[in-house]
């Protein structure tokens, strides 16, 4: 187990490193909020996206049964001009078989004529509803598509308030980092810059507060002493919390 503080004892204040530990959660929560802004959007637009194809499909639908409607549509019109075509025969009749026949045939044709109505009819009916599905997921589509643009407006306007905020925390941050002594300012750099917040832990019930690894007497009385100790298991710079004094 290695304890810098047994090579060589550094001073450090306990403030500086309760303050660098601050800014590095801020940072830490700033960049999330700052990751979080593109994938709101990216999600909104997935929503913009599925209402697009759902009133697509809605149109593909009504296309198709306008196209079977009007394929029914002329079907009727043959048969009945068939019909037409039969009446006429049958007032030229030669015989009465023939008349019988005929009358026979109209009859037949009529009655197919008749269903296919019906189902011109159901078919019109549908249609309503279908338009009616249309004009729904174009609303929806709308809908989506003003509140994407609502939520890329809102997520840029926090955006920018976030990029000047993590600005302002990374001039604090230089600021503070000047103060770090010097023999240890590279390795700490080193260490930041790899773990972020994680390069620094408060002290918790004499554990470290970043790996909950079990400390020493001796580590927490050098605590005591300002003097700077990493913790042995994860490397973290240790310092007291708020609420322990430091002699
Ligand atoms: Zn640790």
């Amino acid at each position: 187990m290695v304890v810098m503080s047994t090579r060589g004892k550094i001073e450090i204040s306990t403030e500086l490193l309760r303050t660098l530990h601050r800014i590095h959660r801020q940072l830490t929560d700033l960049r999330s909020q700052i990751a979080r802004g593109p994938r709101q959007i990216q999600a909104g637009e997935t929503m913009v996206a599925k209402a697009d194809a759902d009133r697509q499909a809605a149109h593909d639908k009504l296309q198709k049964a306008k196209i079977a409607s009007d394929e029914k549509q002329l079907q009727l019109q043959s048969r009945e001009l068939n019909i037409e075509e039969l009446k006429v025969k049958l007032n030229v009749a030669a015989s009465n078989r023939e008349f019988a026949l005929l009358k026979e045939q109209i009859a037949a044709d009529e009655q197919a004529s008749s269903v296919l109505s019906d189902e011109i009819l159901e078919g019109l009916e549908r249609m309503d509803l279908l338009e009616k599905s249309l004009a729904d997921a174009q609303e929806e589509l709308e809908r989506q598509q003003t509140e994407q643009a609502q939520r890329v407006s809102d997520v840029q306007q926090k955006l920018k308030t976030l990029h000047s905020e993590r600005e302002r925390v990374e001039a604090e941050l230089e600021v503070s980092e000047q103060q770090i002594p010097a023999v240890i300012k590279s390795e700490y750099k080193r260490i930041a810059a790899a773990k972020g917040e994680d390069a620094l832990a408060p002290t918790e019930a004499d554990s470290c507060g970043g790996c909950n690894q079990t400390l020493t007497t001796q580590v927490m009385s050098t605590l005591h002493l300002s003097q700077l100790v990493r913790c042995p298991n994860c490397n973290a710079f240790l310092y007291l919390p708020e609420d322990r004094r430091v002699r």
